[in-house]
């Protein structure tokens, strides 16, 4: 529909000089406008959508420069919520261009009869809270204002342009434009010499084509983006033969995937797989031309490791290298300063290729800064270029630029969001903020968004708040309002969650690092669409938890709290392990518990390369025990440090904590020696205590033979292994040697008593549970040795120990005994420090490629031990063996 004929339709609806009443308004009608008025009347609501273009379709009606396409395969990046709309329209290309993609927003809107309801060429231009009659009042800058009770912004992540920031603008007397608002019918530049400014995503895209019609392009460049080809064409076939065979389970699996696209997760990490196994996968992935297969299906520690993901930087460089011809180029074009993804990587057709044109330059902004337009060009520190055109394609005030562009918008006690955000974005969910009830935001920071395909995140959005705003309808409430300690806890949760992610080495607009004076901070929720739904899933089903509830006949409902507390990753991992729905361990008797260990562990990814790995045998308490000893890469002698493993003295042997054992030689710079101390019930107590002591006594006397540095051990230990090194120290203090320079326990049991908090508040559900501990204890030890410091260490004498670092987890039932004996060491006189985890379970440290929020705590204790050693606390880890698998 022309936008004439739309305008005129749409200002018959409304009474200029009147307000307009509705239950709901919507700001925006691209993806997420469009299907929220759907499903608004559905649910019975009375709506209005106010946009400020001409029609329909958002992003696609805003971004017409050549080359504009999608960069998520069209067969993803489409409405599902209807299967009949699905099956009734098909994408003529993988990647579907501009034209087309708003031709689908069209159908949809008719489909829908979408439009009566949608006041186009109108601007919503600020948004007010009233307390008294509990809506907001919207002004518009084109008929009437608006009154409604829900106000939903669904004006997108990318719809504000970044202004330029450079001066002289005004003073150009050619042409300018902006890839977001690029005329609408064309513009043409042949024979002009033509500048684009700016290399992200619609730079790349369009660079080419102008390129072809210019007589010269120079293209000025401050960062270099990765770009993959798009291999644009038909659908590919594997995908849409996945798509065809069950079109519902599909779309399903994109619901609760990472990144919106069903891909599996990958399990193999980069250290496995030989050079030519990685080889082999990065030219699949170049070759499919697929965003979401290059970021995720390379090797599972591409995302979340700088050196996993340094391979993929180097052979796209190699890529870059074999395209374009001038060596010169081709190193500017290489992005050398920011991880793979940690950017937004682009897709293009003949990107690198065009720089070989003799009518195409490139500036590299870094070594010659532009220092103004003028009114016939641009000057640069090193040369001054004339041009008729200049286009801006330099982005977005990501995010939140369309939000805070409705200004103000005021909530209770009249306060701005302005004011609210200064610092950065809160929210909570990325839907709603504190303070301002009743105030929806779709896609907003803190939600997936841009990370993902957002047609599955803006339909989790529109689905998850029209079903809200229906039960609250339903159960009398009108008002809905996200507590402080739920946002302040959401915050938490994204800082956490970034921690498994290389943004954070990125100046990005992720973060809102390309917009000058804005407050930065990773504003996308980072640990993917799968997980966040069953976050807001389980707000819901906790009794709409963070949320205040309010209505005129009902008695106020706040179920405050916070909905995730635990650490992403551990989160991921107790999910996997609750749908095993694993064997209860204690129900399988020693045996069959150690073989389901064994099992287990077979799973875990292979710990990372050291030095050396070797096994050996030396002497226990009564005959010989094995070793596993872990050498690092670097020229020894080293310290050695005595470990023992976790296992409740029944489970595990001197190989089960491998990963660990290796991480943290890696990381010490340390000779590691794990102890295959004798476990019950065949050997109950005091057996794995004498071992451990026997073993420490035994590995200090051959530390030369070993390849160890003469003078003190260090002992560390997990869980009853932590039990078993404080056990250790006590008795090399009694027993006049060896000398120990220091203790690490992780996580350990010190104490019989199960009556802690910890124990009541994280006895079941944390996998290691109080029945667990209750068998462990009831093979180990009998009920009348309990209080033996030998196994009960917190009873012992704790003066003169050696200085201790003390590990314990939020999560976990023996946190409170950990803390008990770092504190009783302290007030002793023994130098202790602590790390208190948040957020962690049992495990969360062992599971080192697992839980990679484990990594800060892990080069602490490094740290400690080092310094227990007399080192300098830092290590620089050793450049990874690359083209080897784990040795
Ligand atoms: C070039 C380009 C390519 C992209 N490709 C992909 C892709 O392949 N895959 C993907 O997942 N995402 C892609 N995106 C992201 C894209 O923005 C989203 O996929 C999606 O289109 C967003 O839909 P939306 O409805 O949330 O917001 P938008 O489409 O941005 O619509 C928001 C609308 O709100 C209107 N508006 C804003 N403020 C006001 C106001 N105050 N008053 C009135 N109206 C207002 C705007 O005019 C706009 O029309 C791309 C973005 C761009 C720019």
């Amino acid at each position: 529909m022309p936008d004439a004929a739309v305008a005129a339709r749409s200002s018959e609806t409304t009474n200029s000089g009147t307000t307009q009443q509705v239950d709901v308004a919507v700001v925006g009608a691209g993806f997420a406008g469009l299907y929220l008025l759907h499903r608004l009347r559905k649910a019975g609501f009375s709506a209005v959508v106010i946009e400020d273009a001409g029609d329909v379709g958002g992003t696609w009606y805003w971004n017409r420069y050549p080359g504009a396409r999608c960069d998520i395969q069209t067969m993803d990046y489409s409405y599902t919520f209807d299967p009949e709309l699905d099956r009734e329209w098909t994408w003529s290309e993988k990647y579907a261009t501009q034209p087309e993609i708003l031709r689908y927003f069209g159908f949809v809107a008719d489909r829908y009869d979408l439009r009566r309801d949608i006041r186009f060429n109108t601007r919503v231009k600020a948004a007010n809270w009233d307390d008294t009659s509990e809506r907001w009042q919207l002004t518009t800058d084109n008929g009437a204002d608006v009154s409604c009770r829900y106000y939903i912004m669904a004006t997108g992540c990318l719809s504000t342009p970044k202004p330029p920031e450079i001066d002289g603008v005004k003073d150009f007397k050619g042409e300018i434009y902006f890839t977001g608002r690029w005329p609408h019918d064309g513009v043409n530049l042949a024979g002009k010499r033509v500048a684009v400014i700016g290399t992200g995503s619609s730079g790349i895209q369009s660079i080419p084509l102008i390129a072809e019609q210019a007589a010269h392009l120079t293209v000025f460049q401050r960062t270099a983006s990765f770009a993959l080809p798009a291999h644009n064409g038909p659908a590919p076939d594997d995908r849409k033969t996945y798509f065809e065979a069950d079109r519902a389970a599909y779309r399903e699996q994109a619901r609760w995937s990472l990144a919106g696209v069903p891909y599996p997760q990958e399990m193999a990490v980069s250290w496995q797989l030989s050079d030519a196994e990685r080889r082999e996968r990065f030219e699949k992935a170049w070759a499919a031309g697929d965003l979401v297969h290059i970021l995720t299906q390379l090797w599972a520690d591409q995302a979340a490791d700088v050196d996993g993901n340094a391979l993929i930087g180097k052979l796209i460089h190699e890529k870059i290298r074999a395209v374009v011809k001038d060596p010169d180029t081709a190193a500017a074009l290489s992005p050398n300063d920011h991880p793979f993804g940690s950017k937004r990587p682009c897709l293009d057709t003949n990107y690198y290729a065009t720089y070989n044109r003799p009518n195409v330059t490139l500036v590299n902004l870094r070594q010659e800064p532009i220092k103004a337009i003028t009114a016939s060009g641009i000057v640069t520190d090193k040369r001054s270029v004339d041009l008729d055109v200049i286009v801006f394609a330099t982005g977005f005030d990501a995010m939140t630029g369309a939000i805070m562009a409705v200004h103000p918008i005021t909530g209770r006690a009249s306060k701005s969001l302005s004011s609210v955000w200064a610092q950065g974005p809160q929210t909570y969910l990325g839907l709603t903020v504190a303070g301002f009830p009743n105030l929806f935001m779709i896609t907003g920071p803190g939600s997936p968004s841009v990370l993902s395909n957002m047609a599955v995140s803006i339909e989790q959005h529109v689905d998850w708040v029209v079903d809200r705003l229906a039960a609250l309808r339903d159960a009398g409430f009108t008002t809905m309002e996200a507590t402080e300690t739920a946002q302040a806890g959401w915050a938490q949760h994204m800082a956490d969650c970034s921690m498994l992610t290389l943004h954070r080495l990125a100046n990005t607009w992720y973060t809102g690092a390309n917009v000058p004076g804005k407050a930065q901070a990773l504003m996308p929720y980072t640990s993917g669409v799968g997980p966040y739904r069953g976050i807001c899933n389980e707000v819901v089903s906790r009794g709409m938890l963070g949320f205040r509830l309010t209505g005129p006949n009902v008695a106020e409902q706040c179920n405050d709290g916070e909905v995730v507390r635990l650490q992403p990753d551990v989160r991921l991992v107790l999910g996997m392990l609750a749908e095993m729905n694993l064997p209860q361990i204690e129900s399988l008797g020693s045996q069959g518990a150690r073989d389901f260990l064994a099992e287990f562990n077979k799973g875990r990814p292979a710990g990372r390369p050291v030095g050396e790995v070797g096994d050996g045998v030396l002497h226990g308490a009564d005959g010989l025990l094995p070793y596993r000893l872990y050498r690092p890469a670097t020229p020894g002698p080293h310290p050695i440090v005595v470990y023992f493993h976790g296992g409740g003295w029944v489970l595990g042997d001197e190989q089960s904590d491998d990963p660990f054992c290796r991480d943290m030689c890696r990381r010490t710079d340390m000779i590691f020696v794990s102890v295959g101390y004798r476990h019950a019930p065949e050997h109950r107590f005091p057996a794995a205590a004498e071992d451990g002591y026997a073993a420490t006594r035994w590995i200090a006397e051959h530390a030369a033979e070993l390849g160890g540095k003469a003078g003190p051990v260090l002992v560390a230990g997990w869980s009853a292994g932590g039990n078993i090194a404080a056990v250790t120290c006590q008795l090399a203090r009694e027993r006049g040697g060896p000398e120990i320079g220091g203790q690490l326990l992780v996580c350990p049991v010190t104490d019989s008593t199960f009556d802690r908090a910890s124990y009541v508040d994280n006895g079941t559900n944390y996998f290691v549970t109080r029945g667990l501990m209750f068998w462990f204890w009831d093979l180990y030890c009998s009920p009348a040795d309990r209080t033996d410091p030998r196994v009960s260490p917190l009873r012992g004498k704790l003066a003169g120990l050696p200085p201790a670092f003390v590990t314990t987890c939020e999560f976990d039932p023996l946190r409170d005994e950990g803390i008990a004996y770092a504190e009783a060491m302290a007030a002793s006189g023994v130098a202790v420090e602590q790390l208190k985890a948040r957020g962690h379970f049992h495990s969360s440290f062992t599971m080192v490629d697992v839980v990679i929020t484990g990594v800060g705590g892990r080069i602490k204790m490094a740290e400690a031990l080092r310094r227990f050693a007399g080192l300098p606390p830092e290590v620089k880890l050793p450049p990874q063996k690359l083209d080897a698998a784990a040795s």
